[in-house]
């Protein structure tokens, strides 16, 4: 077990070392399982983040020239650092987050640890010139950036800005979530201890409305990489607008999965629900509105309503789904079962009353909704908990109007007979990803959204691409 009062959750990392805030209240980080404080992590003001920025914009200063071979050993090394905390990791995102163990292994560590690798092979491209007619395009690290993250994939969200900005040359202030900033100090003691030069990396923890709001507005950063609610990503918008520096925005989800009427569907049903599941539904991808044929609907919910109950809930070794991360978050979420019940939706599993036995812990029943109509709230608006819905549809034009029937556009999924056959459907769905009879997750792929889903994209190598500025020489004849 971590002890995490070794940590430096007092201090800020500002310029290489650890720092005192120039402000200071704590924030008390909470084990949503058992409701109890497992450490109290200092909340930074806006002179903190100025200090930080200052540290930042020195340290570009000599960064920017590092070879990309010089950042690429960084890179690997703070990859191997790493695999030697893992624990640390695994106990820093499970412990705040709530999700179990051996879930949160293979879901929130192991990919981000790979993805750091990733982008070590890739530095390589910013040295990549192109002759074009007569000019020259060069590649430039964009600066200082500010990244702003949420608390449901903290360890990605994370390495999906901090390492290809590392691999650009851009120097960076990172402020986690303030309900799981742990795992931003297990990676700030790894980064110190493979040597960075001081300024490159800081961390400055604290609330959003303040730090976060700082870093949006701040003249001296050159760029804004958010990932959260599309409500505060608007925000860091119009913050940031005054000093027109870049703003990429990784938003919210209400994605649909389209089952065909050739589907294997006991196998697409199952599937689905466990994407709704997993992680509480607090998955921003989650595909939590499920266009089945009508004709075989009936034979859906009954599906989703086995796979439901069967959902083993808990933090244990055998458990599959763990509470949600705050009280607030449970609030929400009720909230919304409630709504679906007062709109019509006929709650087929699940509820708003706490599962059997969890007595403590912000823990939800996974919960299926049939019967939707995809004018309901519970289809329009993302509930960030285990809640799915199914909607019935009479032909693929429908399901298709359905499926884009959404202010987001972030995920989609479609189940078919074979991934050759779903393909034209893949096309019309208006979503920047598309999982095919269930897919994986791919990391070197590009990941980001359509519409209010988001600007930009993280992952593979457009999400490098989004920390370069291109230069365009003008050669002589
Ligand atoms: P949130 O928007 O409340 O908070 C996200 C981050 O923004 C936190 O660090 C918070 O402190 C900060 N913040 C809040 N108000 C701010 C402001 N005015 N200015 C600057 N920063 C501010 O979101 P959350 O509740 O932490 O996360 C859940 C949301 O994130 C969901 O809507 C989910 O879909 C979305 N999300 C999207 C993706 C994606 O990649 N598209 C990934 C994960 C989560």
């Amino acid at each position: 077990m971590t002890d995490f009062s070794k940590l430096n959750t007092d201090k800020l990392f500002i310029n290489g070392e650890w720092q005192d805030s120039d402000g200071g209240d704590m924030h008390a980080v909470l084990n949503p399982a058992t409701e109890e404080v497992i450490c109290e992590v200092v909340q930074g003001s806006v002179a903190d983040v100025d200090r930080a920025v200052a540290a930042a914009r020195t340290a570009f200063n000599s960064w920017r020239n590092t070879t990309a071979a010089e950042r690429a050993a960084f890179l690997n090394a703070i990859a191997d650092g790493m695999e030697k905390r893992k624990e640390d990791l695994i106990q820093a995102v499970s412990q705040a987050l709530g999700c179990p163990e051996h879930i949160t292994k293979w879901l929130h560590i192991d990919g981000p640890i790979y993805a750091v690798r990733y982008y070590a092979e890739r530095a390589a491209l910013m040295e990549k010139t192109e002759k074009v007619g007569h000019s020259l395009l060069i590649r430039e690290p964009i600066g200082v950036c500010g990244f702003i993250t949420p608390w449901n994939y903290p360890l990605h969200q994370f390495v999906g800005k901090v390492a290809p900005a590392l691999a650009a040359g851009c120097t960076m202030i990172a402020k986690p979530s303030e309900i799981t900033p742990l795992q931003d100090y297990v990676m700030a003691e790894i980064i110190a201890s493979v040597g960075l030069p001081p300024g490159v990396f800081n961390l400055v923890p604290g609330a959003g409305p303040i730090v976060g709001a700082a870093l949006s507005a701040h003249p001296d950063i050159d760029m804004v990489s958010f990932t959260g609610s599309t409500r505060a990503g608007v925000e860091v918008a119009k913050a940031a607008a005054p000093t027109v520096k870049r703003v990429t925005q990784e938003l919210g989800g209400k994605s649909p999965l389209i089952i065909t009427p050739d589907a294997d569907l006991e196998a697409a049903v199952r599937w689905g629900c466990e994407d709704v599941f997993i992680n509480s539904g607090q998955t921003c991808t989650a595909l939590t509105r499920m266009l089945v044929p009508a004709e075989r609907y009936d034979e859906a919910v009954e599906i989703a309503k086995k796979v439901a109950e069967e959902v083993a809930i808990g933090t244990g070794a055998d458990a599959f789904m763990g509470p949600l991360c705050s009280q607030r978050q449970r609030e929400i979420v009720r909230g919304y079962i409630e709504k679906g019940v007062a709109e019509g939706a006929r709650l087929v599993t699940g509820g708003a009353e706490a599962p059997e036995g969890f007595d403590k812990g912000f823990y939800v029943k996974p919960t299926v909704f049939a019967d939707v109509s995809n004018d309901m709230a519970i289809a329009r608006e993302e509930i960030f908990g285990p809640v799915t819905c199914l909607i019935p549809y009479q032909d693929m034009d429908e399901a298709i109007a359905i499926a884009n029937d959404t202010e987001y556009g972030l995920s989609s999924g479609v189940w078919a007979k074979d991934a050759d056959s779903a393909m034209p459907v893949v096309r019309r769905i208006e979503a920047g990803l598309c999982f095919v009879n269930g897919g994986e997750f791919n990391y070197d792929a590009p990941f980001g959204g359509y519409k209010r889903s988001g600007n930009g994209r993280e992952f593979g190598e457009a999400g490098l691409d989004e920390f370069i500025e291109l230069k365009s020489v003008q050669l002589p004849a």
